[in-house]
């Protein structure tokens, strides 16, 4: 199911980011550096069992007085609730049940949500015995874990995994149509590009309830093609959401992401490329969406003669590894590339749909292989006999070798590189695998 959400909420220093960092592993997570009280939240992907969730840890409280902190966990244990599928809350046995937790379990208790009581720094027995305590919280599902050690962490990752649906059926209203993510921070211009698309055309179809209520899906028709565009950014609107819009906005660009088959990630011009951008962009990679940026506010930049390549090539220093990505240069209330933009996006789910023939792909590849192969390991040529595109959403690859786990990333770049050299693979990430022949 896209989209699927677990939160982390509790006190300060129970656990939660160490288990946050366990259910990742060595993925990497979005930290939002919220200034004032709260502390790094963090947002990442895990995978259990075969499903694929979101985790987000809510995050601690840096120093405050009582009353701010109490207000504070307030508020994002709301949050998690209404974005969340699924709520971990996290006590410490170390500590006992406090007031605090009492008072966040009252507010759990009202969720519709399920929650998970999870009593964490459970390292032994005798903790495990003390931790009985906590069941007169009152919840149904109760864990005792060691966030630390990972005991127990599994059997509660169980539970969770069960209550994620296997891939869920397409609908069939929207069944084969580009679905297309506008993403960019507050104020870049995503519902100024929205409203042009309207205004211009008036040939929207119709508005479609997202999958998530937190997104807004429109169809459209333009070019003589189909295509949604999905868009968080008016119900932050209409919501009048003041207090903690980082946080939503963020929650809701991953849910974007997660239904959408191509982000469109718009940046300002006067503002560049900042670090959310890019964790946004790398998530989008990871999750094996199609990717256009579009650089807004174009009007805005004085230009000179290199103006546009040199902003480009700096861009694409950040987005390194993956740079094969279109850039175009707009401006939403100047009308211009405005369907440009759409128009590319397009093109990359086209890309990203692309099936290679076996036949083509293998006398390109094998052929490259040839000019310049895989180093030798431990006095053994490594041969790559065959290669094969997967049936799988996203592109990828598997190219069957003698020695698949011994071939290097500088050479797997090599691979990638004639990829997209030879086919367009342009703004869609690739997968490249070695199996054993
Ligand atoms: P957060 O503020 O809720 O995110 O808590 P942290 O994950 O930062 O953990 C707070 C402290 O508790 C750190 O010193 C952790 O090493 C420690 N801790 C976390 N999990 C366990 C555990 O399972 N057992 C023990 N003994 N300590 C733990
Ligand atoms: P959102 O928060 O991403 O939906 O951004 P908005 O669409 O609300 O735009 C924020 C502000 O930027 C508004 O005042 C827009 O008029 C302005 N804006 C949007 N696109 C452009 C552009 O291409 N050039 C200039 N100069 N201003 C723009």
């Amino acid at each position: 199911m896209p989209g699927f959400t677990v939160a982390i909420v509790g006190r300060p220093n129970v656990g939660k980011s160490t288990l946050f960092n366990r259910l990742l592993e060595q993925r990497k997570a979005i930290v939002d550096d919220v200034s004032g009280v709260t502390r790094d939240r963090q947002y990442g992907i895990a995978d259990w069992n075969g499903k694929t969730f979101n985790v987000i840890d809510t995050g601690g409280f840096v120093a405050g007085s009582d009353d701010v902190f109490e207000r504070e966990i307030r508020k994002q244990v709301k949050i998690a609730m209404q974005e969340a599928n699924v709520v971990i809350f996290m006590c410490d046995v170390t500590t006992g049940i406090t007031d605090l937790d009492a008072e966040v379990a009252d507010l759990l208790r009202r969720s519709s949500k399920p929650v998970y009581l999870a009593v964490n720094k459970v390292d032994n027995h005798e903790r495990q015995l003390e931790a009985t305590e906590f069941y007169s919280l009152g919840f149904e599902n109760v864990f005792f874990l060691s966030s630390m050690s990972g005991s127990g962490t599994g059997e509660l990752l169980d539970e969770i995994a069960a209550l994620i649906p296997e891939d869920e059926q397409a609908s069939a209203e929207d069944e084969g149509i580009p679905k297309i993510a506008i993403i960019g921070q507050p104020n870049v211009g995503k519902s100024s590009l929205l409203n042009a698309l309207v205004g211009e055309e008036r040939n929207i179809v119709s508005d479609i309830a997202g999958t998530t209520r937190d997104t807004i899906h429109t169809r459209y028709n333009l070019f003589q093609k189909d295509f949604i565009l999905i868009d968080t950014a008016g119900i932050r609107r209409k919501n009048k959401v003041h207090e903690d819009l980082e946080f939503y906005s963020v929650i809701r660009a991953i849910k974007a992401l997660d239904e959408a088959d191509i982000c469109l990630l718009l940046l300002d011009a006067e503002k560049g490329i900042a670090a959310q951008d890019l964790s946004i962009f790398s998530l989008a990679a990871r999750k094996g969406k199609g990717l256009v940026i579009m650089v807004n506010k174009w009007d805005l930049v004085e230009k000179q003669t290199n103006t546009a390549r040199d902003y480009e090539k700096q861009l694409k220093e950040r987005l390194a590894p993956f740079t094969d990505v279109p850039i175009i240069f707009g401006s939403v209330t100047e009308k211009q590339r405005i369907f440009k933009t759409v128009e590319t996006a397009l093109e990359v789910y086209e890309n990203r749909q692309r099936k290679v023939p076996t036949s083509k792909l293998n006398d390109v590849m094998l052929k490259a292989i040839e000019s310049y192969h895989p180093p030798v390991v431990r006095g053994t040529a490594i041969k790559i006999k065959y290669v094969t595109q997967l049936p799988t959403q996203t592109p990828a690859f598997a190219f069957f070798a003698n020695l698949p786990d011994d071939i290097k990333t500088p050479y797997r770049n090599y691979l990638e590189n004639k990829l997209r050299e030879n086919f367009n693979f342009t703004g869609v990430p690739v997968r490249i695998f070695f199996r054993k022949k």
